[in-house]
């Protein structure tokens, strides 16, 4: 690639993504490449989405290695593990309280790309309620958790989806998840979005070397329009959003409901607006 020219097409707005800065991520063992690798990041002159080009080019087998070395490496290192994981315990809570406000149903429930089902054994465990769960690359045939088949995968009013839109290398990917979300529906998103990504090879979130995208408020908001969305909430306890299609019967009572609910824990636990809530201003 050469810096400067315009690489190719952002896959949230279709504008021209342009070069944005490199970052070279030294090996490491069982790395698929043997050298440091320098990583090219284009980013996108009208969302400000950001992607790896590096990444988006590799050949699969390449890109599948460098995801298996990188679970392993991840693995086996439990402090960063504990460190960087979604918080389980605050997205069950949240969870909770929209399903009893009648916001979300938790009947019926898909956690998408859920790897082991830790939200849903602790959901089961501390709240007595039972989701299904979806992984295309994990499945714990020993575990009493409700594991989906592909082809069984349908549609339903509450999809949850956390740490995946941070993974993609297209569209296609993104597509996925929200065609499982019925027209009414709700889903709820836990990754990192901020109002601009940061012009710097040491921003915290470029790590570990399978982030790969990188959204911001603007794009967020144009995803929502484009699929049909009206309205958000979010959590900073949850670190999660939860996204309203427009034809949801409660999104006249969100307002209320966010106010009623911080009073009652006296706690700003939920915000809300519609469009995507930009929460987070900068890291
Ligand atoms: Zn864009």
């Amino acid at each position: 690639m050469n810096p400067g020219n315009p690489t190719s097409h952002c896959p949230i707005c279709e504008s021209t993504l342009e070069y944005y800065f490199s970052k070279t991520y030294p090996t490491y063992p069982g790395s698929p490449f043997q050298d440091a690798k320098t990583i090219d990041y284009v980013k996108c002159g009208h969302c400000g989405f950001v992607m790896s080009k590096t990444h988006a080019e590799m050949e699969p087998e390449e890109w599948a290695a460098l995801n298996v070395s990188w679970h392993h490496h991840f693995e086996r290192n439990i402090e960063q593990r504990i460190t960087n994981q979604p918080p389980y315990a605050d997205q069950s809570l949240a969870l909770s309280m929209l399903d009893k406000a009648g916001l979300v149903d938790l009947d019926d429930c898909l956690d998408y790309a859920a790897g082991y089902g830790t939200m849903a054994k602790f959901m089961s465990k501390y709240f007595g309620r039972s989701i299904q769960i979806f992984d295309r690359y994990v499945v714990d045939e020993q575990s009493a958790l409700r594991y989906v088949d592909a082809a069984n995968l349908g549609k339903y009013r509450l999809v949850v989806n956390s740490a995946m839109f941070e993974h993609v290398l297209n569209r296609e990917s993104l597509e996925e998840v929200n065609d499982l979300v019925a027209d009414n529906g709700v889903l709820m998103l836990h990754t990192v979005v901020c109002e601009t990504v940061p012009k710097n090879p040491d921003w915290f979130y470029l790590a570990p070397m399978v982030h790969t995208a990188f959204h911001t408020n603007r794009s967020m908001n144009i995803l929502m329009e484009q699929w049909g969305y009206s309205h958000s909430m979010y959590s900073p306890q949850a670190k999660s959003w939860f996204l309203f299609k427009k034809d949801h019967p409660g999104i006249g009572r969100i307002p209320a409901l966010v106010r009623d609910i911080n009073r009652e824990i006296q706690t700003r636990y939920f915000f809300d607006k519609p469009g995507f809530v930009d929460y987070w201003k900068g890291f």
